[in-house]
């Protein structure tokens, strides 16, 4: 039994002992001379599971996301995003600060906007007008529960953006949870998008890195982005051999960490006290409201019988993550732990 059952998220797993020692017999070189023959290998494979041109390996899903935006936009233009989405509530106004544009925030559903008032925000050419330069979208959305995306929500997107000529950026996180989930190639859903970003360091549980997927040309502009963000990296192929573990022999297993988050939420559906939307959980999350709040009371209760997580949504909702590192004794020992705590 594990020390702690710990389901603060997929970020906290562990690598493989086979990711430690492709690590440590890694082919290495110079990667900001491109001499470094497995970093160009995992950005190689990672261009073809996403179907896309090339990739770019980069030191996080933030710094991914913001190489996008950046690329994708100019000074001054609008980027169109949900209200609870990462990019916008997690990573400190990068796209303010450093891409020099607005956010444009609509509510979702989901972790879909309402694809009627994404069109209604878009631009119209007038001097007197920012320009639209990006709509981005979140898949899986985490604060929706983990949902995948619907293909059709996509597609919609899609047309939108080429409506205005705006470019579409997947913040594709846990893309290989939506894909696990739904059947649907993270081929198909990054086909919906001009550049995706997904993490090698959640659930795929590689120690660090993120790859940012898109056209050669993109690709390009982003890796000299990524130079300026300090993002220049060496013999990275130290860490990057974690990432071709990563997607050869941990992707599968992520239907285990769904299964065991569907226990989790439905042992939760029956306690009194807390309550669930079934429906949202998808892939490896269960978020669910406390009703005698601030749950942040509860997580500290919680973690006084070992099990750890976060209080989420104004302090009124706890998110609990399951990964490799989470067993079944783990998912037991955290319904056992909330029976007694809430
Ligand atoms: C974790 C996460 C990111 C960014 O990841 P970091 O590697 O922690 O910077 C981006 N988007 C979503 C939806 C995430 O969950």
């Amino acid at each position: 039994m594990h020390e702690t059952s710990d389901l603060r998220s997929d970020t906290v797993t562990k690598p493989t002992e086979k990711m430690k020692r492709a690590g440590m017999t890694a082919e290495l070189g110079d990667d900001v001379m491109r001499d470094d023959k497995t970093t160009i290998l995992l950005e190689k494979t990672a261009a073809e599971i996403t179907g896309k041109e090339d990739a770019l390996f980069v030191t996080s899903g933030t710094q991914g996301n913001l190489l996008a935006l950046s690329v994708h936009s100019e000074p001054g233009s609008e980027i169109i995003m949900d209200e609870q989405s990462h990019t916008f509530v997690h990573e400190q106004g990068g796209v303010a600060r450093i891409a020099l544009c607005q956010p444009v925030t609509l509510p979702m559903k989901r972790g879909m906007m309402d694809l009627d008032r994404v069109r209604e925000k878009v631009r119209a050419e007038d001097i007197h007008h920012p320009r639209t330069s990006v709509i981005e979208c979140e898949n899986t959305h985490n604060r929706a529960g983990g949902v995948p995306l619907e293909m059709e929500y996509l597609k919609g997107l899609r047309r939108i953006a080429d409506e205005c000529g705006a470019k579409v950026h997947m913040d594709g996180a846990r893309i290989f949870n939506a894909s696990v989930a739904t059947g649907i190639a993270v081929k198909e859903y990054a086909a919906e998008a001009d550049s995706v970003m997904f993490c090698l360091s959640k659930g795929l549980c590689c120690p660090i890195g993120s790859i940012l997927a898109g056209p050669a040309e993109f690709v390009a502009k982003a890796r000299r982005m990524r130079k300026v963000l300090g993002g220049g990296m060496r013999q990275v192929g130290f860490i990057a051999a974690a990432g071709i573990v990563a997607l050869e022999e941990m992707v599968e297993r992520l239907a285990e960490d769904h299964r065991r988050a569907r226990v989790l939420g439905e042992a939760v559906a029956g306690m009194p006290g807390l309550s669930v939307d079934l429906e949202s959980v998808r892939t490896n999350m269960v978020y669910f409201s406390v009703e005698k709040g601030p749950a942040s009371e509860l997580v500290e209760r919680l973690a006084a019988e070992k099990v750890l997580c976060f209080a989420e949504g104004d302090n009124r909702q706890i998110r609990m993550v399951c990964h490799k590192d989470v067993d079944d004794d783990d998912i037991d020992r955290a319904v056992e732990a909330l029976k007694k705590a809430v």
